[in-house]
């Protein structure tokens, strides 16, 4: 066989969505690696869904950069959010997911060769984001317990003259919700240093109180050098809809186009066209998302913390990383790796797990991710079987 691309060897598989067929390889064990609910989008979705079923234009493909409705959505919600008017045709860009956003954000602005600052711990796509761009990340560490980063190392990263810094915010995996006053330090580098900020805002409406959600677009000079990501996913529980959209500048918006369109023509238009419903739910629907999330999330640290594991506790996300140096510490997984731990997890406690390794460029290996955007009754069980690792600890 001819050989494969050099790039290819460089990269692999993703460890979240392996970690998900290996839970799913498993009879009955509860999924907390790769981060999707387990419960119902609203009910508006499933009944928009099940209109556009009955046939029409929109089972066709839609225009390349996104069904025009949705754009428009799209446009009045982030024109509030941004406090500027935003352009649905020369702006915004629908892509399947904000995976191909961000993706497609990197190969617009990245030549072979360039750099891009990439907090550490970072969610996995970016690593492969960058490598088929052909940039080279700059690490910047996001330092525990409080995951802040050192303005000075920030700096010094920027003086390597960067062509983007990526910000994930909220933060996957570590829940980290950055500060007007983060946020306004990197806008100011990037300005400095003449760099575009490109930001992964998944987990926006999944923000807990006294946190608050920054778009980095909102900030001076934010429309200028912003490339915000985002996507539908979380905000309306529709993981398989693939539905993710960027807004940018339109210069740069002009060229993301042109990527998306040949890497993938479209996202899926009938679903494009349903998803318009959500956005016609009112402020209570924002405020019902966060109180749920909330719940889930008091709810499971505070089995965490009885069961005696240590973890984080995050101000926004469903993530949670939780400590087990104490168990690599025993005889028994004296010299394992955490992806060891997890896939044994996986079979003997139930419950699937992500390897912190998975997101961290620095050597860690006594982390493991879990999320919790699961039903109360699934977080109680998963509860219940994690007090088991109390026994390996005698
Ligand atoms: N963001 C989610 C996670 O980190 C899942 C995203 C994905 O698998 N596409 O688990």
């Amino acid at each position: 066989m001819p050989q494969l691309s050099k790039r290819v060897g460089t990269f692999t598989d993703s460890v979240i969505r392996r970690m998900t067929r290996i839970s799913d390889a498993h009879e009955g064990s509860i999924n907390l690696s790769q981060g999707f609910p387990d419960f119902n989008p609203p009910q508006v979705l499933l009944d928009a869904l099940a209109e556009m079923a009955k046939g029409g234009p929109q089972h066709q493909y839609s225009v390349t950069f996104g069904s025009e409705d949705l754009r428009r959505c799209i446009a009045e919600k982030y024109a509030l959010r941004f406090g500027r008017p935003i352009d649905p045709e020369t702006e915004v860009v629908i892509t399947c997911g904000s995976t191909e956003a961000m993706m497609a954000a990197m190969m617009t602005v990245c030549d072979p060769g360039d750099k891009v600052i990439v907090f550490s711990p970072f969610y996995e796509n970016y690593g492969a984001d960058a490598i088929l761009s052909g940039a080279d990340p700059i690490y910047v560490p996001l330092v525990p317990p409080s995951f802040q980063f050192d303005p000075k190392v920030l700096e010094d990263a920027f003086q390597q003259r960067p062509k983007a810094i990526v910000v994930c915010n909220p933060s996957n995996p570590c829940g980290k919700v950055f500060t007007r006053e983060e946020l306004s330090y990197i806008l100011s580098l990037a300005e400095t240093y003449d760099a575009f900020v490109i930001t992964d805002e998944v987990y926006e409406h999944i923000v807990f109180a006294p946190n608050v959600h920054v778009p980095a677009a909102s900030l001076p000079g934010g429309d200028r050098r912003v490339i915000t990501c985002n996507s539908l996913s979380k905000t309306f529980s529709i993981t398989g809809w693939r539905l993710g959209f960027l807004i940018a500048p339109a210069e740069v918006a002009e060229n993301v186009k042109k990527v998306h369109d040949f890497l993938t023509v479209g996202a899926p238009a009938p679903l494009q066209e349903a998803v318009c419903a959500g956005f016609r739910l009112g402020q209570d629907y924002y405020d019902g998302l966060t109180e749920t999330y909330t719940r889930k999330r008091d709810l499971f640290c505070k089995g965490l913390d009885a069961i005696g594991l240590k973890h984080t506790v995050p101000q926004g996300s469903y993530f949670i990383l939780v400590d087990i140096s104490d168990f690599l510490a025993t005889e028994k997984f004296a010299g394992w790796t955490d992806l060891q731990f997890c896939e044994w997890m996986v079979g003997e406690v139930g419950v699937a797990a992500v390897p912190g390794s998975s997101f961290f460029r620095e050597p860690v290996g006594h982390l493991i991710r879990l999320h919790f955007a699961r039903s109360e009754e699934s977080l109680q069980e998963a509860l219940r079987r994690l007090s088991g690792l109390r026994a390996y600890l005698k």
